[in-house]
């Protein structure tokens, strides 16, 4: 069950709003976390990221620096073969590391866990997007040393990553040698003991294919194995002191380092500045991929740290301005962990252009760095509020794989476009058809994901260029998959799918299933009606590279008219599926609490066989599609299911807080929203080590948008019913709605609503329309009071351990 762990950031880290800061130096503790540390220290901009390991390269647990989309394939190896399976997967490769710079004094290594350290800070600044470390340590010669590093992987060029390097010895002078160097590391053993980690792979990845020195910059190039991708990574320094050095250099297939000798002298600084470049490219075009390499280091060379610092925080600025969510009353240990979750969205995708947002951005290789639904259901949502920009792009990805998505239907037998469960290319790489080809509902969800996009950015022109084309696409797969069935009144049945619920595999019905594809369905035939009056030259564009019949969206309104969706009459339920009812409870009083997560300790049919949740499925549908439902039914539902979700995914505390905080499960609703804000620096699942949960933390940003102010947005109306926990005094927040920003203040008495950018937006509070203007950009309206905690209708649901 869900458990606190306690690792530094609950111990030797202080608690600071814009700071997540180790302040003592314990070598125990730096060896035990030093995974954690890595992933809670990773930089990154959507492009390159970088885990936080030490300059020095040790200690280390999983090194990793990594391109967004630069993957080797993998073949899949299966015991029994079918048709359809996916022959090859892939898997994001880790790049050399260029942030090693080792310092020798009077001869001897430095290795901060084994020095007299005097005054130890390593901190990643949030407001500055920098990680910075000062260490103040006195050699075994007596010497009093001071160094201060700071790192950061720019927004503005995403191909780009600096150090400043700042070593001063303080009281006397000493033989000093700094070693930076560019490694290209060699692959982790592989750890078979959790199916959600990459697997290693047999033999070299990264072959070499050139290497480049001149003065203080060195290049390595490769092209990988299977999937001939060519990647080309640099680095160039500036050396800036008044003491004498000299330098050399060498460079081989793996290893690429520039030595500084230096005499230092007592009060004199040594700066070293470094600069990283890395590119990759499909082709042949060594050469190419080099010179872009070159180019990205002569522009840092030109402009300089300071310019590139300056350029980098005005973009995380711009980014604070739009993001910030504060909560007044939560503590400064919450508001940290918020910041450090919301700077972690920003890493993930900011320079994502091209590519999609794998499961743990880009702090880890866990799922192999796939792309999945946690994208469009869970990061959406953050970005269409509050970086359309972002938001577009990565939407961008999926339409850029739809011929893939083509041809996999094709494949499967299905028309239309089947977007794969997880992927880096766009072609299918789940090993496991049942928790992933199954499926399905990614392509609702991709849908969704469009619609919130279209109607809250008010983006007619992704609609008509790209979006209407996914819905064709997606509509017609749903209309081809299902099909009406006599046994169940002729409604539209959609079996043999998995729903978000990877405990249960394989079913007919799959209430989220239905309700999303009737979403899409509808969405779809409504999108062509519009064009038609609307855009009729992109109609015609879009039944050109479609092949759109006249006909066909009447098919697919019809398919959503007469969908089917289950329903309990005893129980006044909506089952999970159609045979989810049938089956017996899962023994939850008997299973010892170390063999959660369950999928590590029983086999997929025990858990297939019994009423047992991974994570939010109906009451994700409730959340989504929540006009959908009364409020007894949504009642009746949680109420049901919630005792029954292990929450053995990281994707469901957030879900289950927004919904419990909409029934009145105040309490509920905080303690889920507390461990999905604190996943990963409180380690929840225990694998934090591994990457940052990027989903869970998408659902974070939700459960205090959709949770705790109550907003809604079925149909692009915006409507708020805030309820703030009584320890909180005030939640605060912005929002990008159709190119205007709307501030929200909610407190106990009032919520102030505030036009900061636009002419006009109406939104709803309470269930009353209000309308601000230029003219009178802010309303204040009384907060509704809480309502009495309702009493569950079934089993009361368990708390998870450690409330
Ligand atoms: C969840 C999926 C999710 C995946 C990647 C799995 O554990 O069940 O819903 O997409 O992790 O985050």
């Amino acid at each position: 069950m869900l458990r606190e762990r306690q690792i530094p950031p609950l111990g030797i880290f202080p608690a600071e709003p814009w700071a997540v800061a180790a302040v003592r130096l314990d070598p125990r503790l730096i060896k035990e976390f030093a995974g954690q540390a890595e992933t809670m220290f990773a930089l990154a901009n959507g492009y390159l990221g970088i885990r936080g390991t030490p300059e020095e390269g040790r200690p280390v647990r999983e090194p990793g620096t990594f391109l967004n989309g630069f993957h080797e394939f993998r073949p899949i190896n299966y015991g029994e073969r079918a048709y359809g399976f996916p022959e090859v997967g892939q898997s994001i490769l880790n790049c050399p590391d260029g942030t090693i710079i080792k310092l020798f004094i009077d001869g001897d290594p430095f290795i901060p866990v084994r020095a007299d350290v005097l005054s130890y800070r390593r901190a990643l600044d949030l407001r500055a997007g920098t990680l910075v470390r000062e260490i103040v340590w006195t050699t075994p010669g007596g010497r009093r040393m001071r160094l201060r590093t700071l790192r950061l992987v720019s927004f503005e060029h995403r191909h780009l990553a600096a150090i400043q390097y700042e070593l001063v010895p303080e009281e006397a002078g000493a033989e000093i040698v700094i070693s930076s160097e560019l490694v290209n590391r060699q692959p982790l053993p592989e750890d078979g003991s959790d199916p959600r980690l990459a697997a290693g792979f047999d033999g070299r990845v990264l072959l070499p294919v050139g290497t480049r020195r001149e003065e203080l910059r060195a290049s390595l190039s490769y092209v990988t194995a299977g999937s001939r991708l060519i990647l080309g990574c640099g680095m160039d320094h500036v050396l800036d002191t008044a003491c004498q050095f000299t330098h050399d250099s060498s460079c081989e297939d793996d290893i690429a380092a520039v030595v500084f000798k230096i005499k230092g002298e007592p009060g004199r600084p040594i700066r070293l500045w470094k600069y990283l470049g890395y590119h990759y490219s499909e082709g042949d075009d060594v050469a190419q991929v080099q010179s872009q390499v070159a180019w990205t280091l002569d522009r840092a060379m030109e402009e300089g740290f300071p310019a590139i610092l300056r350029r980098h925080q005005v973009l995380i600025d711009r980014f604070w301005a739009r993001a910030d969510v504060e909560v007044e009353g939560l503590g400064t240990r919450l508001q940290q962990v918020l910041r450090w979750n919301l700077f972690q969205l920003l890493q993930a995708t900011e320079r994502a252009e091209g590519h999609g947002v794998g499961a743990r951005g880009l702090t880890g290789r866990t799922y192999e760095g796939h792309y999945f639904w946690d994208t469009e259901i869970y990061v959406l949502p953050f970005l269409v509020y509050t970086q359309p920009r972002i938001a577009r792009n990565i939407l961008k990805f999926r339409y850029d794989t739809l011929d893939r998505a083509r041809a996999r239907a094709k494949e499967l037998g299905h028309k239309g476009a089947t977007f794969p469960w997880r992927t880096i290319n766009g072609d299918e790489a789940s090993a496991y058809y049942a928790a992933g080809t199954a499926q399905y509902h990614i392509n609702a969800d991709i849908a969704y994901a469009v619609r919130k996009y279209v109607e809250v950015s008010g983006d007619t022109e992704f609609l008509c260029r790209f979006g209407a084309e996914l819905l064709v696409e997606t509509a017609r797969f749903w209309r081809d998959l299902g099909f009406f069935s006599a046994r169940c009144g002729g409604g539209f049945c959609i079996n043999g799918v998995t729903g978000p619920d990877e405990y249960t595999a394989v079913v007919d019905n799959n209430l989220f299933t239905n309700l999303m594809a009737r979403e899409n369905l509808r969405y779809a035939a409504d999108t062509i009606e519009g064009l038609e009056r609307d855009h009729p030259d992109a109609l015609a564009g879009l039944i050109h590279r479609t092949s759109l019949e006249a006909t066909e969206p009447a098919t697919w309104r019809e398919a959503a008219e007469r969908m089917y969706v289950p329903w309990d009459e005893r129980l006044q339920i909506h089952p999970q599926d159609d045979s989810f009812l049938d089956k017996e409870r899962w023994d939850f009083a008997g299973t010892p609490e170390d063999h959660y997560p369950l999928l590590l300790h029983y086999h997929p049919l025990n858990l297939y066989r019994a009423q047992v949740i991974k994570q939010a499925d109906v009451v994700l549908a409730m959340l989504l599609l929540g006009e959908q439902f009364t409020p007894e039914q949504k009642k009746r539902n949680f109420d049901y299911y919630d005792p029954l979700t292990t929450h053995d995914s990281s994707l469901s505390v957030c879900i289950q807080s927004i919904v419990a905080n909409e029934l009145g499960y105040a309490g509920k609703a905080l303690d889920y929203f507390r461990f999905a804000a604190t996943m990963d620096l409180s380690d929840i699942g225990g694998n934090m080590m591994h990457g940052a949960h990027i989903a869970s933390i998408g659902g974070t940003w939700m459960a205090l948008v959709y949770g705790f102010a109550g907003m809604r947005d079925h149909g692009g109306c915006i409507s708020f019913h805030p309820r703030l926990p009584a320890q909180w005094r005030r939640l605060s927040f912005t929002l990008a709605i159709r190119g205007q920003r709307l501030r929200v203040e909610a407190a106990h008495d009032f919520t102030t609503y505030r036009l900061s950018k636009g002419e006009a937006l109406t939104i709803r509070h309470n269930g009353n329309a209000i309308t601000l203007t230029a003219a009178m950009p802010t309303a204040t309206c009384p907060t509704p009071p809480p309502i009495p905690e309702p009493k569950p209708e079934f089993a009361p649901a368990p708390l998870p351990t450690g409330c």
